[in-house]
């Protein structure tokens, strides 16, 4: 009998040019994960009482008019602007030049965990291919591989 051992993650191999494992990651507050073509950001029944709660109407109400159904599941609602989808949240108008949160720290687990989603960190091929959307991406401060792989298990996408 024959075992095969455990595939090391891709991220925790020393980078090529860097020599270094793990990630590097930090917003610029460009937006663009938060824009672009028609997407969805999931909510489940926590986040939106925080949400609902944080803008001072009933869960019910914040259902009624902040979130849609998706074929991924209950999502935010979008606003389209000449930027394209918005996040129903998503403020152009706080910070000139800069796209930021409205509601940063109530924002749902899918936010708090981008980019380390399962979908982008399925190769480096994938990740690379997310940094031409995210200029965040491979700048900034390192994640290490352990801390890559907790965020990543927070949501299925
Ligand atoms: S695309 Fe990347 S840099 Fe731009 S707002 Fe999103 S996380 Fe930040």
């Amino acid at each position: 009998m024959s075992y095969s051992l455990p595939q090391i993650e891709w991220f925790a191999k020393p980078d090529p040019d860097s020599g270094e494992a793990g990630l590097r990651f930090e917003c610029t507050m460009c937006g663009n994960c938060c824009s672009g073509p028609e997407g969805y950001v999931l909510v489940d029944d926590a986040e939106v009482h925080a949400l609902a709660k944080r803008i001072g109407i009933t869960p019910a109400a914040f259902l009624a008019t902040h979130t849609r159904h998706t074929i991924a599941g209950r999502s935010l609602t979008e606003k389209i602007t000449p930027h394209g989808n918005d996040c129903i949240f998503l403020d152009r108008e706080k910070f000139p030049g800069r796209a930021v949160c409205g509601v940063y720290e109530d924002r749902p687990k899918q936010c708090r965990t981008w980019p380390f989603w399962k979908s982008l960190l399925v190769s480096r091929k994938r990740w690379e291919l997310a940094s031409r959307m995210c200029p965040g991406i491979n700048k900034g401060p390192r994640f290490d591989p352990e801390e890559i792989a907790r965020r990543r298990a927070v949501v299925d996408i």
